[in-house]
């Protein structure tokens, strides 16, 4: 009788691609502009600044992407990492945990958004995780 291993109903991840099995590969996104950059980093900023960070569960949606994505770069300096596909480098402000709690920062792949930020935003307790 053939042996049936317990098999995640869910996305299953090829471990060479890091994406899920069947997924066309997809080119990255073009590197945006110096000045797209700064626009977006200010505009991020700002949203913090103003409304402060995004309620915890929309953290931990923005964290679990992040984590499962193929543009995710693990760095010692950051417990989740850095993006290698938005062009904001390893800076300190640029740490997907600095990021990710940002309203109006965006995923350059959109596998989240602004516009999932909704306000009123929720303070998050604290300290980054
Ligand atoms: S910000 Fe977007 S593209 Fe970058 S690692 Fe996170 S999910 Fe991936």
């Amino acid at each position: 009788m053939e042996r049936v291993e317990a098999v995640d109903c869910e996305t299953r991840i090829d471990a060479r691609s890091g994406r899920p099995v069947g997924e066309a590969p997809v080119e990255p996104p073009p590197t945006p502009g110096l000045l797209k950059r700064v626009a977006s980093y200010a505009k991020a900023e700002l949203s913090l600044l103003v409304h402060g960070p995004v309620a915890d569960e929309e953290f931990e949606r923005r964290k679990r992407a992040c984590e499962s994505c193929r543009g995710l770069v693990q760095h010692p300096d950051d417990p989740i990492g850095f993006c290698g596909l938005c062009g904001c480098g390893t800076r300190k402000r640029a740490a997907l945990s600095v990021k990710i709690t940002m309203p109006d920062a965006e995923c350059p792949l959109s596998r989240w958004s602004a516009k999932a930020a909704v306000a009123p935003y929720g303070r998050r307790s604290g300290q980054i995780r």
